[in-house]
């Protein structure tokens, strides 16, 4: 291992601070930072604007840990997923989804996962390890590297891929401030979506540290039925997860994202969706209903398109914005749930 620190996971000021106390001007700072985060440079020798002696000094302290592209696939719809192998060569998987107006970068959190949601994937690999800040922050540098020389942007990032991002709490916040900083990357705090699975202690600390969009993985409204495919569940329940969402500091104007896997038979009737509109009543909320994304050896069975239109209309009636969201990169595993490095 490498004694020195990595460099993408400094916050500016960090990396401020270390210069100030080697008696480097504060331009340093801003030079170093627009090669790294800017100019999305991953040496530091390719920082050509700095002596190369103060480039010397630079590498006794700091090193790059970008993560190495293993695998690289484009879906027919355009979704691309990589494979990205970490330093201890462990790995995991990063999805970019392109829309007409905008670019999504689906960023993993953990090697693995420790929830255990039966219908999900990456719940079938335990977790390994919980990723680093910079670890992180290189899904964003790397995939706007990767993207640029396409004309490609990546203009929203979802905390969406592999792992529990509040069970890695103090990391994410540290790395979506990084990804936030705007004279940096500068993703803005609308820009950017943590979903989580509900731990319900810390879903106040991430309005008031972050103020990003939250998403929250309901999929049952019935303790019973949520125990079953939401295990934290039989933790943190839906009276719990409910009282905290009535209380959350939420942004003016901005609502809570229910994400809402539909299972045939299990949670996709139209009494679940009267359900799931009474549950939500006080919290402003907008709903995400996704459609079940199969894997080999699932015994879980997506609802019918029918069933979810139904499902949808008696939630939007309710007057609930409620989309059905994109199937995107099922043909090449890319999907929601279907991550598993
Ligand atoms: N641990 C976090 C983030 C990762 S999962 C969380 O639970 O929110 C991102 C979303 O994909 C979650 O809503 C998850 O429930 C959903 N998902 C998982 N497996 C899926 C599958 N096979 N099909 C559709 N959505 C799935």
């Amino acid at each position: 291992m490498n004694s020195t620190l990595c460099l993408t996971g400094l916050m500016r000021g960090e990396l401020l601070d270390i210069l100030n106390h080697w008696g480097e001007k504060p331009f340093r700072t801003k030079q170093i930072w627009s090669w790294t985060h800017c100019k999305l440079v991953g040496a530091i020798d390719d920082m050509t604007d700095l002596s190369k002696d103060f480039r010397q000094r630079l590498k006794e302290s700091f090193y790059f840990c970008r993560p190495k592209i293993k695998l690289r696939q484009v879906s027919q719809d355009k979704t691309i997923k990589w494979l990205l192998e970490l330093e201890d060569g462990l790995c995991v998987e990063m999805v970019y989804i392109p829309e007409d107006d905008r670019g999504t970068l689906c960023v993993s959190c953990q090697v693995g996962c420790s929830l255990s949601c039966p219908f999900c994937h990456t719940g079938t690999h335990r977790l390994e390890r919980n990723l680093r800040v910079a670890e992180m922050v290189d899904q964003v540098i790397l995939a706007r590297f990767e993207l640029m020389a396409e004309g490609l942007r990546v203009t929203n990032v979802v905390l969406m891929g592999m792992g529990e991002p509040l069970y890695n709490y103090d990391a994410v916040v540290k790395a979506v401030r990084i990804i936030m900083d705007p004279n940096g990357l500068a993703i803005g705090s609308r820009k950017i979506t943590l979903s989580t699975a509900g731990v319900v202690p810390r879903l106040a600390d991430v309005g008031r540290d972050l103020g990003v969009n939250l998403a929250i993985s309901l999929h049952g409204v019935h303790n019973e039925v949520r125990d079953r495919l939401v295990p934290l569940n039989r933790k943190h329940d839906l009276t719990a997860l409910k009282q905290a969402m009535l209380t959350y500091p939420l942004k003016g104007g901005r609502r809570i994202t229910w994400e809402y896997v539909l299972l045939e038979g299990i949670n996709d009737s139209d009494e679940d969706a009267r359900g799931l509109v009474r549950y939500l009543k006080g919290v402003p909320s907008k709903v995400n209903l996704i459609p079940f994304n199969p894997w080999p050896g699932t015994t879980f069975v997506p609802s019918s398109m029918e069933r979810i239109k139904s499902f949808q209309e008696i939630v939007g009636g309710s007057g609930l914005v409620t989309v059905i969201r994109d199937r995107r990169g099922g043909d090449i595993a890319a999907a929601c749930g279907q991550l598993v490095g």
